[in-house]
């Protein structure tokens, strides 16, 4: 268990680190939508993307609760860290369920930087959150896979190496097979090989690949940027005859839905902590705001009208803060958490939208200027309620699994 004295030292360092990356730096990107290549080099060189990684194959190993830490701390300083969110918790599904040769060859040069993972090819433009409906087919040739399909949001597709891609792989067995909002399966740890109860007929059939981008771009691979209210860097991508070689197929064919399920607690948990860190960069900004700006002859922040909300904002994010900070302790000792991890993201995702939205109402009129960095987060932050998991479907999964009420789906 990380130490919280090392946990501050953590803290600090990032702090220092996003210090070198103010606001006017993201607001130029903003303007251009253009990918944060120095921010995300400057963590890459630091470790701070391989902190999950294990030592043994040169990343930090640290724990859930510090790894959390870090992307919290990014968004407080005012920066984005999804940019490169992904890597940290893609790479899981390589190091639980990957092959020792596969690990052996990739861990590595992710940890070091050589290699980039930070695209994940889950979602389509037809099943959308209904992940057993996809239709994107990998068919087995020999010593290799054919896939033809299209995803969509697949986001950094353009600034990553390697990607991590959902398919199918035989024909789907059941025509009501759950989401991919979760499952009673998600714990934590997420299970292995023959445990859990995911991974029955109604879930099997899909595969996942680590495709190996540098090899199969405009060889099979088309990647169509998509612009969006803020800068994401996410695109559309299309499979026509794209070849992957079988041995970076990972774990075992048909068992793909199970890998992702497994993955998805790490994910959750670390986008929670992002927006616990807006959320903190949000309420820093108005209550500063509120305490020297002066209208009527006195500072606003003596309205109530002005702090109340303020205050409001703080108590929702240090609540949700609680539950992401007991979802990454319960990960860390290898605890069930996928109610925790749930809860969280969606404490943690209202939190951060409704102080988003009481620091732009607090800045009055200065709120819509660009140069007050206002208006950039309030984009930024507003996908959390969405992606990568919508609150509708979070709320469907508390409803069903922890307080067994009937399914609705
Ligand atoms: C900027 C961005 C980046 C993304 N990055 C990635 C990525 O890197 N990789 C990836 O694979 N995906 C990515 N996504 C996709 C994201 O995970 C999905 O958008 C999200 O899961 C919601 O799915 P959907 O958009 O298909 O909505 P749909 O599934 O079409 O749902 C639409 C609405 O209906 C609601 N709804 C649907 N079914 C039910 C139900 N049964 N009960 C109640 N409400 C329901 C949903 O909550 C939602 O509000 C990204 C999306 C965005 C916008």
């Amino acid at each position: 268990m990380i130490e919280s004295a090392d946990l501050a030292a953590i803290r600090e360092a990032v702090r220092v680190l996003c210090g070198d990356f103010p606001g006017e730096y993201w607001r130029r990107l903003d303007r251009e939508r253009a990918y944060p290549r120095d921010f995300v080099a400057a963590l890459t060189k630091a470790g701070f993307l391989a902190a999950l990684i294990p030592e043994e194959y040169g990343g930090s190993g640290l724990a859930m609760t510090a790894a959390a830490a870090i992307m919290e701390e990014i968004q407080h300083s005012g920066c984005n860290g999804a940019a490169c969110h992904a890597q940290m918790y893609t790479m899981g599904t390589l190091l639980r369920h990957g092959s020792a040769e596969q690990k052996a060859r990739y861990l590595p040069a992710i940890a070091r930087g050589d290699l980039r993972l930070q695209a994940f090819a889950v979602t389509e433009p037809t099943s959308g959150t209904d992940t057993l409906s996809l239709r994107t087919t990998a068919r087995r040739e020999g010593d290799q896979y054919v896939v033809n399909g299209q995803k969509i949001w697949t986001s950094r597709a353009e600034h990553s190496d390697l990607m991590l891609l959902v398919a199918r792989t035989t024909p789907r067995s059941s025509p009501h097979p759950p989401p991919h909002a979760g499952d009673d399966s998600l714990t934590c740890p997420p299970p292995r090989a023959g445990e859990g109860r995911v991974g029955g007929s109604r879930t099997a059939g899909l595969s996942v690949f680590l495709v190996d981008m540098r090899e199969v771009k405009g060889n099979g691979l088309t990647i169509h940027p998509i612009r969006t209210m803020m800068n994401h860097a996410t695109t559309e991508i299309f499979f026509e005859d794209m070849r992957v070689p079988a041995e970076n197929l990972i774990g075992v064919e048909g068992e793909g839905f199970r890998y992702l399920l497994s993955g998805m607690n790490a994910e959750r948990i670390l986008i929670a902590a992002e927006c616990i860190g807006d959320a903190k960069w949000f309420i820093d900004k108005a209550a500063l705001y509120a305490r020297e700006r002066v209208v009527f002859g006195r500072r606003i922040g003596q309205n109530q009208g002005v702090q109340f909300p303020i205050a409001r904002a703080y108590i929702g994010m240090r609540a949700a803060e609680l539950m992401v900070r007991e979802a990454a302790a319960l990960y860390d000792t290898g605890k069930a958490c996928g109610a925790e991890a749930n809860m969280a993201k969606h404490l943690a995702a209202e939190a951060s939208w409704a102080a988003a939205d009481m620091c732009l109402q607090t800045h009055g009129g200065f709120g819509f200027a660009e140069e007050f960095d206002i208006e950039r987060k309030f984009r930024e932050t507003r996908l959390y309620m969405v992606a990568p998991i919508s609150t509708n479907l979070i709320l469907s999964y508390i409803g069903e699994h922890v307080l067994e009420l009937p399914r609705s789906y």
